[in-house]
């Protein structure tokens, strides 16, 4: 039987539908979340991105507060933004638009966001909540992933998955995912002696390599979940994935499509944890008026 198609677009709609009642709700209580997006220079990629990203905010009810620096911001300048914006109570997410200029230090502008503001789930104190397994902001794309997982309804716990890239922003946080819902995980990366040994045992497979066609469909187990991360502009100008999309989707029991699978996902995710951070900020008020009026 061809493999069922993961419809991302759909999945996300979803989300974002639930999202937009609950920023009515959160409304309703006086708080207006708000998203600060920062982008830095004219990459075209990041310009459709930040687009997206604002448009997606928009819709939800979400208030997108765009700040658009210059190639030749200094990084200084950057950081003295990121200061205000972490000071400003309208403003519950900051969103810094990756790559940044070569002159500018990504891990010094990342460890500068507050850790409740830090949306992309990149700020190392988030990542290291995500390791020991505790509530935190978590990075948007592996939270979409593990979104697409749960809706085949695949049992996760005791499932052999296999995350090919070790990636901070994919591989190395969506491998802790799977492990803290008990999925026995191998990460494989460009070291790795066989990955088509690893794959062939696979209940899971991530693919987030940033290769086309590089997972062949003769290595998907049959009846396996098959998410392919990966974004390949390919000279047609046709994207592709990291996976031998008709091959895979011969042997496995589901699979996203490129595009239509992940990429929707990352985008709701944004939305959703701009919505948790301001849903903390909401109930933070709450406990602190209380503690005031018991006084
Ligand atoms: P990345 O930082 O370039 O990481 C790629 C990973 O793949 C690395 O860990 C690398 O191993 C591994 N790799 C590269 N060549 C390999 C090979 N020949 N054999 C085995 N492993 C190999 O990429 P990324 O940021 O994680 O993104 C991966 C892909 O996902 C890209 O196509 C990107 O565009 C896409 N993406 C999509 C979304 C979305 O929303 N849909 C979001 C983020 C990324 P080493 O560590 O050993 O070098």
């Amino acid at each position: 039987m061809p493999a069922a198609i993961i419809d991302g677009k759909h999945l996300a709609a979803q989300i974002r539908d639930k999202l937009a009642q609950e920023v009515v709700d959160l409304v309703a209580r006086g708080v207006a979340p708000g998203l600060a997006v920062v982008l830095i220079g004219q990459n075209p990629a990041s310009q459709v991105y930040v687009r997206n990203k604002r448009a997606a905010c928009e819709k939800a009810g979400i208030a997108s507060f765009s700040h658009d620096l210059p190639e030749s911001a200094s990084e200084d300048e950057l950081l003295s933004l990121i200061e205000l914006l972490n000071r400003n109570p309208a403003i519950h997410g900051i969103l810094v638009q990756l790559p940044l200029p070569g002159h500018i230090d990504e891990k010094r502008v990342i460890r500068a966001i507050a850790p409740e503001k830090d949306v992309d789930g990149f700020h190392p104190y988030n990542v290291g909540l995500l390791s020991i397994g505790e509530p935190c902001l978590a990075p948007c794309t592996p939270s979409g992933i593990m979104s697409l997982i749960d809706s085949t309804g695949v049992n996760i716990a005791g499932a052999r998955a296999t995350v090919i890239g070790r990636s901070n922003i994919v591989g190395k946080p969506v491998a802790l995912m799977l492990l803290a819902r008990s999925a026995t995980v191998t990460i494989c990366h460009s070291k790795t002696r066989d990955i088509a040994e690893e794959i062939r045992r696979s209940d899971i497979v991530v693919a987030a390599v940033g290769r086309p066609a590089f997972v062949k469909g003769e290595w998907i187990k049959p009846g396996a979940v098959v998410i392919d991360v990966g974004i390949n502009r390919l000279p047609s100008g046709r994207l592709a994935g990291d996976v031998e999309f008709e091959e895979a989707a011969k042997r496995a029991a589901a699979i996203t499509p490129v595009p239509g699978g992940v990429g929707p996902m990352t985008i709701a995710m944004l939305l959703k944890n701009t919505v948790e951070a301001a849903k903390k900020l909401c109930d933070r008020a709450i406990v602190k008026n209380e503690r005031t009026n018991a006084r």
